[in-house]
């Protein structure tokens, strides 16, 4: 059994929304056994929603569609679907209570035309929304099982477990997944090393890359297997078995349990790792701060990197990176700190340090350790890239 996806809403034709539900939703129906076979994007249009459900409406599959179940007269969703099936649009007094709940539930009254919310086509089933205010539902209309969820991408991933549960889709028995996260290497240098050992267990990982991180997921009958070799070639690039657990949160774990506290010098990265550092609740236990040292003068004066060392090795160097890590430490009074220094681009190259040349460095209890690096990708990547590298050797000097 497969599924199929229908996002609406100008707003993701236009370029100004840039869509998420496809990726959530699929993520969730992948895991259970339906996979997403096809997604179509349409705007709000009566027409174009109802012609595009019921070229995705093949028998068998289960039809999911987000965004236009909204108050507004540009969410059209509900008579779309009435007119694609030949059903009617009814006040459902389910859907009322529904919103009555909602009512209940923040201590507002709903606006008078978030009633029509309550107005769902002949025949559909309404299901609660806990996040939200209008509510998803489900329709089964001959061989046909459609879902209808709001657009707003927290909605529609809250509501799509009751909605499949309403629509009495037993969670069919889900392949075991392995996640492995991995950071600092290369998407293709991955799936180079990891061919080989891919084939022999039987599975095809996907590769899901982020600047400086890539995350690899594999399912079924090897895939523990392949993880377990996957861990024994990787080993110091692996920072977590678990998707929710990001490089920053294993990191805190691993300074807290060590009792360490930890410090950043940011260049080219611009604050960047101490954005991704205190994005982790509780990080107060362990990070102490940062100095976003982008000129020479905040290199000097703050961190007391020497004027020499600047002039005679240019600000992206080892003695500098290394000055930098230092010098944060002492100023903050931390065990452990990173610098970071490079040219993100895309200008700035000069010969011998061309675009995306970096340079980190770790430091731990008196230990340190710099490094070069070559990133490619444009800007953002190279200073995520730079900020993901800096935290992976730091992390690395921990275990
Ligand atoms: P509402 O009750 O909020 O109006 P709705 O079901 O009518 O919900 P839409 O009006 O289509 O949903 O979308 C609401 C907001 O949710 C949009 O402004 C948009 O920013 C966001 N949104 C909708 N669809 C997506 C999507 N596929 N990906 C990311 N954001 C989305
Ligand atoms: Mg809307």
């Amino acid at each position: 059994v497969e599924s199929a996806l229908l996002l609406v809403g100008d707003e993701l034709l236009c370029g100004r929304t840039r869509d998420s539900n496809l990726q959530r939703l699929a993520d969730i129906l992948g895991g259970i056994g339906l996979p997403v076979a096809e997604a179509s994007v349409v705007g709000d249009s009566r027409e174009r929603i109802a012609e595009a459900l019921r070229r995705l409406a093949i028998p068998g599959r289960m039809v999911i569609v987000t965004g236009g179940l909204g108050p507004t007269d540009d969410d059209l969703t509900t008579e779309a679907v009435a007119s694609a099936f030949g059903l009617c649009v009814e006040r459902s007094s389910e859907a009322e209570s529904m919103l009555l709940r909602r009512q209940a539930i923040s201590g507002t009254r709903l606006s008078d035309s978030s009633w029509k919310q309550a107005n769902i086509p002949s025949g559909a089933v309404p299901v609660f929304n806990p996040v939200g205010i209008a509510p998803g539902y489900v329709l089964r209309h001959e061989e046909l099982v459609l879902i209808c969820l709001p657009g707003v991408p927290a909605e529609a991933s809250a509501l799509l477990p009751g909605c499949l549960e309403a629509a009495g889709v037993e969670a069919v028995e889900s392949l075991p997944v392995s996640f492995i996260r991995t950071w600092g290497l290369r998407e293709n240098g991955l799936f180079d090393i990891l061919r080989e050992a891919s084939a022999q267990c039987g599975v095809v990982p996907a590769y899901l890359p982020s600047p400086g991180r890539v995350d690899i997921k594999v399912s079924g009958d090897g895939a523990e297997v392949f993880s377990g070799r996957v861990l024994k070639m990787l080993g110091r690039n692996v920072y977590s078995r678990s998707r929710d657990e990001t490089l920053e949160m294993v990191l805190g774990d691993r300074l807290l349990s060590a009792g360490l506290t930890l410090s950043t010098a940011e260049s080219c990265t611009g604050g960047g790792i101490g954005a991704g550092l205190t994005a982790v609740a509780g990080s107060s236990l362990w990070y102490a701060g940062g100095v976003i040292s982008y000129s020479n003068r905040m290199k000097i004066e703050l961190l007391g990197v020497s004027e020499k060392t600047l002039e005679k090795h240019g600000a992206v160097s080892s003695h500098v990176v290394r000055e930098m890590a230092e010098g944060v430490a002492r100023l903050s009074g931390t065990q452990c700190s990173v610098a970071v220094t490079g040219i993100a681009g895309p200008s700035g190259g000069v010969q011998g340090k061309p675009v995306g040349t970096v340079w980190t460095a770790a430091m731990c209890s008196g230990r340190m350790r710099a490094f070069r690096w070559r990133l490619s990708g444009g800007r953002e990547a190279v200073r995520e890239g730079a900020g993901a590298r800096a935290l992976g050797v730091l992390l690395e000097m921990l275990s």
